[in-house]
């Protein structure tokens, strides 16, 4: 069968951000760049890091086959540079296979594992307004994709597990390697249960991620793209931040933004050189000026919260503004029209980059970022609840039914055609439920 074959049938899908199927991304003829995203784009995440030093044998010979599969002008792995063990294994295993794949370090900045950033950084392309890294002859993948592309294509083992961390203020800070649709109650006692009794979680990174009541880790799973939990105090910083209405930051915006344009000025999608300006955003949005070809702009930003967790002396929000934005023009079937412009990124970039030590501080979570190079621990469940869709596009469709037995690895959701991706069983058991997932028990 052929790789790409390969890989849809085992449902892989990008593993550290929305989920785009990977058999699609990997059909192309031919590009200039194959890079790898081992930036971890957030603070504090950590699995990218333990597989570089974990895999890095699986990375560099499965690099070969898709650089050769996509005829890739040249390879790289962008990492940051301070990753010291994670540079030492790859190159190690680089010299071994005689590889020809390359790494490129990076300063340690955010959003530096921000994909765009990544194309701009190792190949001084800026991806065009609203296009894709291919619309500049650039696939860009993440390094938990590169390890189920391999394990899909050499071993023909589907997309059933999930390596994730679990830290903040929990008893001991892990690495886990669980089944997909296990709850995320059961990844956190793993990690000995929170140490205080009134938390929240954030499903991903401090910046990006999704913050749930502690109620929710009962319900939420683990699915193929979630990286990290991380539990913070309920009156932490972030929770304050994370809890303005649009209402209230527009309020805010009309009363008290002084158009320093910071946030503009720091915004590293402007930096790169594409049209996004969030202080005229927020101008346009707080003298109802209304003015569609500034509020646009909004669908450029990539949420990455530099404007309003390090940038805005105000304290104002313009990232959940744009965030409000995007869904009125998603719902009004508006879309960006890309053009072919070449873009040239900003001559200040190099001097505006927001450095993380600094970001976490602001953002206090400096006390979390112990994190030592352990193993990961694997952890196995009776029971798991598998959503059909994990990924962009459409649902897969169950091709199991109540009552039915099930192996491990066995397709219990399809997507035959169009945009999705394949679902499979985490664990043996039997189908004791249909709906929005399928749940499992053994
Ligand atoms: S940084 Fe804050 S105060 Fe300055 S222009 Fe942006 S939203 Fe307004
Ligand atoms: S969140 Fe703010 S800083 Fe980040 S891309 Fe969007 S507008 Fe720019």
């Amino acid at each position: 069968m052929d790789i790409i074959q390969k890989i849809r049938e085992a449902g892989v899908v990008g593993a550290g951000g929305a989920g785009f199927p990977t058999h699609i991304k990997f059909s192309v003829e031919k590009v200039d760049y194959l890079l790898v995203n081992g930036a971890e784009c957030e603070p504090l995440l950590q699995i990218d890091k333990y597989l570089m030093r974990e895999k890095a044998k699986e990375i560099i010979k499965v690099l070969e086959l898709l650089g050769e599969k996509i005829k890739a002008g040249e390879i790289h792995i962008a990492l940051k540079g301070k990753y010291k063990s994670e540079i030492i294994q790859l190159e190690k295993v680089i010299k071994e296979l005689n590889s020809r794949v390359k790494i490129f370090k990076m300063e340690t900045y955010y959003p530096a594992g921000d994909e765009q950033q990544i194309v701009f950084e190792v190949t001084g392309r800026t991806v065009p307004e609203a296009g894709i890294p291919l619309d500049v002859g650039v696939v860009v993948t993440n390094v938990g994709t590169l390890v189920n592309i391999y394990e899909a294509i050499v071993d023909d083992k589907p997309v059933i597990d999930k390596y994730l961390s679990v830290h903040g203020e929990v008893k001991n800070p892990i690495i886990l390697k669980t089944p997909i649709g296990i709850t995320l109650k059961k990844c956190l006692d793993a990690a000995g249960g929170a140490i205080i009794p009134d938390y929240k979680v954030i499903i991903g990174g401090p910046m990006m991620g999704r913050m749930v009541e502690k109620e929710a880790l009962e319900r939420e799973v683990v699915t193929k793209t979630t990286g990290a939990i991380i539990v913070i105090p309920e009156d932490h910083y972030m929770v304050h931040r994370n809890e303005k209405s649009v209402k209230h930051i527009i309020n805010e915006a009309k009363s008290s933004c002084i158009q320093c344009r910071m946030c503009t000025d720091l915004c590293p999608r402007y930096l790169i050189g594409q049209k996004l300006e969030p202080h005229r955003i927020m101008r346009s949005v707080s003298m109802l000026e209304n003015d569609v070809d500034i509020l646009k702009e909004a669908m450029l930003c990539c949420e990455c919260g530099i404007c309003e967790l390090f940038a805005c002396p105000m304290q104002i929000s313009p990232r959940l503004v744009n965030i409000h934005l995007k869904g009125i023009f998603r719902e009004n079937n508006f879309r960006f029209e890309k053009n072919d412009k070449e873009l040239v990124g900003n001559p200040m970039r190099e001097y505006r980059k927001v450095p993380t030590n600094r970001l976490i501080s602001r953002i206090g979570m400096n006390k979390y970022m112990e994190f030592s190079e352990t193993e990961a621990v694997v952890l196995d469940s009776k029971e798991v609840f598998i959503p059909l869709r994990q990924h962009i596009g459409a649902p897969a469709k169950p091709v199991v039914a109540i009552g039915d037995s099930i192996k491990c690895g066995q397709l219990i959701g399809e997507v035959k055609e169009g945009l999705g991706a394949n679902i499979h069983s985490s664990i043996a058991g039997v189908v004791v439920e249909v709906g929005n997932s399928i749940t499992i028990k053994k």
